[in-house]
């Protein structure tokens, strides 16, 4: 699932893996548990999302790599927030040909304007108070997003991965369109 901040890609990557019965990864839920626990990964991390930066490669591949390999072998995954960039998709896609049996199906863009992306954010931060949801950190979050992950939209769709999806809708018909574009891969994503 890539998008940008505030597209809803947490909440309709929580439903995708609800209808197929997959299990739901999302780096940043996994990154906020660290810091919430104050373990040396956490603490590692900490600074970087509160600045609404991305988190070290390392750092995310350490956390996600035995969560990915055991969903994996447990009938697959819904991927939220992860690869950022283009170093994470190529370290990704290594670890998957090494390890054996993972192999990416296919690639959900959540599209939405970013005036909407705004205001679902400044909303979001009233109701969640989560610490990289204030006004400063929300804008660099969009520029972090421009400059590292965007190209992977690029990288996915030249390899034929890509389902652009309106991200606009309210999230119902969103996760209809969603489970309907994926349903044309055949029985990979059953
Ligand atoms: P998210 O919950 O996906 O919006 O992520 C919240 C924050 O966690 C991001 O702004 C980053 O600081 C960090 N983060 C999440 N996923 C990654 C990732 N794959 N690589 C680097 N940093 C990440």
């Amino acid at each position: 699932m890539l998008a940008a901040p505030g597209a809803g890609k947490g909440t309709q990557a929580r439903r995708l893996a609800q209808h197929h019965g997959l299990e739901h990864v999302a780096s940043g839920d996994l990154l906020r548990a660290e810091i919430v626990a104050g373990t040396a990964v956490g603490r590692a991390a900490e600074s970087y999302v509160n600045r609404g930066d991305l988190v070290p490669d390392d750092v995310i591949l350490e956390i996600l790599g035995p969560r990915l390999k055991s969903a994996a072998e447990h009938g697959g995954y819904v991927l939220d927030g992860f690869p950022r960039n283009r170093a994470q998709a190529e370290r990704a896609y290594q670890m998957a040909t090494d390890v054996g049996g993972i192999e990416l199906q296919a690639v959900i863009h959540l599209e939405v304007e970013r005036e909407e992306l705004r205001r679902r954010m400044l909303a979001r931060a009233d109701a969640e108070s989560r610490s990289d949801d204030t006004r400063v950190t929300i804008e660099h979050r969009f520029e972090v997003f421009d400059a590292e992950t965007a190209p992977l939209i690029g990288y996915y769709e030249g390899r034929g991965l890509l389902h652009a999806i309106d991200g606009s809708q309210d999230v119902d018909a969103v996760a209809d369109v969603i489970v309907e574009a994926l349903s044309g891969d055949g029985d990979e994503v059953e």
